[in-house]
């Protein structure tokens, strides 16, 4: 079993390079983001909370996410791996990864975590904004706030993996194609 945590400021462009690395590894994509708005579309009560935190660009609650990412592994015991993407963003969940999975005798074997400047993120989330309408990528402020909570809260769980020796930093600046090359070249050492 491959699984890969994809890490990064949003804007990064975790989505894009998940979805072609789950295609490329046969690894099952799971993106806490698009469960949440799934749930939102669907008007559940979890997505009907989760969407108060969403819109103001605050996290939703790390139980939340982390029950949702436990449920969507075990409906998928026989798969090549996964891929999370958005997840994890906080240490609290880093650390409920890891336990989960040693719980199910599998581990992570990197963090792939791409390095994109502010400047690059709050262009690229704006032109997000626009064309496919997410709300929380269309108001400054709010990408603000979302880059200030990665800062804080998400960013340590770099020292997560760092400590496990499992970090991979990787240039996230460049051609959708550029970059995934890059990304590649990484899974290629460690799968
Ligand atoms: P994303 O699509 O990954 O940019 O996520 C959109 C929003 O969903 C974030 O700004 C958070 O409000 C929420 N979200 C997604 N993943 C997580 C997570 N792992 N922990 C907490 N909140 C999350």
């Amino acid at each position: 079993m491959l699984n890969l945590v994809l890490f990064g400021p949003p804007g990064a462009g975790k989505g894009t390079q998940a979805t072609r690395i789950s295609e490329k590894y046969q690894l099952i994509h799971l993106s806490t983001g698009d469960i949440l708005r799934e749930e939102i579309a669907a008007e559940t009560e979890l997505g009907v909370e989760a969407k108060k935190n969403m819109d103001r660009g605050e996290l939703v609650p790390d139980l939340v996410v982390i029950n949702m990412i436990a449920t969507k592994i075990d409906e998928n015991k026989n798969a090549n791996g996964f891929i999370f993407d958005g997840f994890p963003r906080s240490t609290a969940q880093a650390e409920a990864l890891d336990t989960i999975l040693v719980e199910r005798g599998v581990s992570i074997a990197a963090m792939l975590a791409l390095e994109v400047d502010n400047e690059h993120l709050m262009q690229r989330l704006l032109r997000r904004g626009r064309k496919s309408g997410r709300p929380d990528d269309q108001n400054p402020a709010i990408i603000g706030n979302r880059i200030s909570i990665y800062n804080k809260t998400t960013a340590p769980v770099i020292d997560f993996y760092a400590s496990q020796n499992k970090y991979l930093p990787v240039n996230g600046i460049g051609t959708i194609e550029e970059i995934f090359d890059r990304l590649c070249t990484s899974i290629d050492v460690v799968k």
